[in-house]
């Protein structure tokens, strides 16, 4: 997936909030595990928004 380049300030601010992103991300994926076909805090069918998202925040990391 491309990225625009963005501005030096923006890129400051984007990377704050992603390491915040990132802590918390952390947190969701040790909390939200798969169970069965399913999540085993939300109940959601797996995977569940939130581990979605959190795979999502770590991914975004990984294209810097
Ligand atoms: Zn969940």
């Amino acid at each position: 997936m491309a990225m625009e380049p963005t501005p030096n300030a923006m890129t400051n601010a984007w990377n704050d909030s992603l390491a915040r992103y990132r802590r918390h991300a952390a947190e969701v994926l040790t909390t939200h595990q798969c169970m069965d076909t399913s999540c085993a805090v939300c109940g959601q069918q797996w995977p569940c928004k939130a581990a979605c998202a959190a795979e999502f925040v770590l991914e975004l990391r990984d294209m810097q």
